[in-house]
């Protein structure tokens, strides 16, 4: 059997049906269970899947979810990621510097950083904070 992401996800859902859709689960659970049944015999039926559990908000969230989990983890995509220093908003500890002859301005991020002169005009920077 393939495993097909939405198969997978589809197969995962069941124990979930009854929480997520209340009176409607029975039914939707014995057309799931058929359609992973035909699944097994080789048959199509991830577009059937997906309409089915697509009629109800509660499994189409749910099914959306599992998928996008699913895709990141196989691409080894994280969905956190580390924005670089000074790129949004200040920095903890950063020291912020001007140059009293024009608009230069210059970030300290690290305590080891030196303040250029500005590059415009040659002014020692001051602090700006
Ligand atoms: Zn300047």
């Amino acid at each position: 059997m393939r495993h097909h992401p939405i198969i997978s996800a589809a197969e995962a859902i069941r124990p979930h049906l009854s929480t997520l859709l209340g009176e409607h689960a029975e039914s939707v659970k014995t057309a799931v269970e058929a359609l992973l049944n035909q699944a097994k015999q080789g048959q199509e039926i991830e577009s059937e899947l997906l309409d089915l559990l697509g009629k109800y908000p509660a499994t189409s969230a749910w099914i959306n979810k599992k998928l996008a989990e699913e895709n990141s983890l196989s691409k080894g995509i994280t969905l956190s990621y580390n924005e670089l220093p000074g790129e949004r908003g200040p920095v903890s500890g950063a020291k912020y510097y001007k140059c009293p002859s024009c608009d230069y301005r210059w970030t300290k991020i690290l305590d080891w950083q030196t303040p250029p002169n500005c590059p415009e005009d040659g002014s020692a920077l001051v602090e700006d904070n």
